[in-house]
C-alpha cells in the first residue's frame, strides 16, 4: 500500500477515557510532568493508561524536560540546543506520582541531553532508584538515548535498578542518517544495547524497537535483527511509521498486518525472547504484561 492513499483502518483508532486515564492527567498537569503518549499523540493512550482492554496499566513518562537537544527527522518532540537546566526535583516528584498511579509497569524514557555533562544519566538513575525505593513491585523499563556512547553513563542507568533496558535503533543501517539525528549512529546504539546487558552479567533484559514503512528492505530488515541478536537484545518490537506534522520525514508505505505477523515469526524464529509486531505497536505498548506474566514472575 502507498501512503497517498488513505490511512487504512487498522490505524484508526478511538481514544477510550478511563478513571484512570483522568487520575494520571491530574496528576501530570499538578507535576509539570511530560508523557511521550501525550507529545507524539501516541493511539494507544486510553488502552494504556487503563483502558478496558488493558489488563497492565502502562505509561510512558519523559523525563529532562520536552525539549530534545536532537533533532531526528521522524520524531515530534521539540530541538532546543540549550533546554532548561534539569530540575533537581523531578526524580522526587516523578517517584511520588508514580506511586500514586497504581501501575504495574512503567516506562521512564527522556529527551536527549547532549547540554549536560553525563547525558542526564545520574538524574535517570535517581528517578528509578527512588522510585523502586517507594514501590517495590512496581517494574521499571528505561527507554534511554545513546548518551553520545558513553558507557559508564548507560552503566550507571543499568545498575539503578531497573527491570528492563531499552534502547531503540529505530531503522536499518542504511536508512540510519536520513531517519536518525546525524550524532545517532546504528553501531553507537549497538554498543549501548550491548554494554548494558553486560553490566548486569548478561541477565538484564534488553529491549529495541524497529519503525517501519521508511523505506527499509526485507533484507536490511533481516541483517538487522541478525545485528541484535548477535549481542544478545532479547526484546523487538516493529511498529508503523506515521509522520507526526508535514515537516516530518514522509511514510514510503502502509506495511500490511500480515507482514507484520510474518516479522514477528521470522524473529521469534531467530531467538528473541518476545516479539511484538503490529501497525500500532509502539516501543512502550503493553509494555508489562508479557515481562510480568512470564519473565519476571
Ligand atoms: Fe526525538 Fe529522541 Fe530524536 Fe530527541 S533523540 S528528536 S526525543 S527521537
Ligand atoms: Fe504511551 Fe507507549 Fe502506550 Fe503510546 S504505546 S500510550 S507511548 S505507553
Amino acid at each position: 500500500r502507498k501512503p497517498r492513499e488513505p490511512i487504512p483502518p487498522w490505524l484508526r483508532t478511538s481514544v477510550p477515557i478511563g478513571e484512570n486515564y483522568a487520575r494520571i492527567k491530574r496528576d501530570l498537569r499538578g507535576l509539570g510532568l511530560n508523557t511521550v503518549c501525550e507529545e507524539a499523540r501516541c493511539p494507544n493512550l486510553g488502552t494504556c493508561w487503563g483502558g478496558s482492554e488493558s489488563e497492565t496499566a502502562t505509561a510512558t513518562i519523559m523525563l529532562m524536560g520536552d525539549e530534545c537537544t536532537r533533532g531526528c527527522r521522524f520524531c515530534s518532540v521539540k530541538t532546543n540546543r540549550a533546554p532548561a537546566p534539569l530540575d533537581p526535583t523531578e526524580p522526587e516528584h516523578t517517584a511520588e506520582a508514580i506511586s500514586r498511579w497504581g501501575l504495574d509497569y512503567i516506562v521512564m524514557t527522556s529527551v536527549d541531553r547532549d547540554d549536560v555533562a553525563d547525558g542526564g544519566a545520574a538524574h535517570f538513575a535517581e528517578t528509578v532508584e527512588r522510585t523502586k525505593a517507594k514501590n517495590k513491585h512496581i517494574l521499571i523499563e528505561c527507554l534511554t538515548g545513546d548518551f553520545r556512547g558513553d558507557l559508564d553513563a548507560v552503566r550507571r542507568v543499568a545498575l539503578s535498578g531497573l527491570d528492563v533496558y531499552a534502547h531503540n535503533i529505530e531503522t536499518t543501517r542504511g536508512l540510519t542518517p536520513f531517519v536518525r539525528d546525524r550524532r545517532a549512529t546504528y553501531d553507537q546504539s549497538l554498543a549501548v544495547l550491548a554494554h548494558a546487558k553486560q553490566c548486569w552479567n548478561d541477565h538484564l533484559i534488553t529491549k529495541t524497537s524497529i519503525m517501519l514503512g521508511l523505506g527499509e528492505t526485507d533484507d536490511e530488515i533481516l541483517q538487522t535483527l541478525k545485528d541484535l541478536r548477535a549481542i544478545d537484545v532479547d526484546v523487538v518490537t516493529f511498529g508503523q511509521y506515521m509522520q507526526p506534522t508535514k515537516k516530518h520525514l514522509k511514510v514510503d508505505a502502509w506495511v500490511a498486518p500480515e507482514k507484520f505477523k510474518a516479522l514477528k515469526d521470522l524473529a521469534d524464529g531467530m531467538g528473541f525472547r518476545y516479539v511484538a509486531s503490529g501497525p500500532l505497536v509502539r516501543s512502550s505498548y503493553r509494555a508489562g504484561e508479557y515481562y510480568i506474566k512470564n519473565m519476571i514472575q
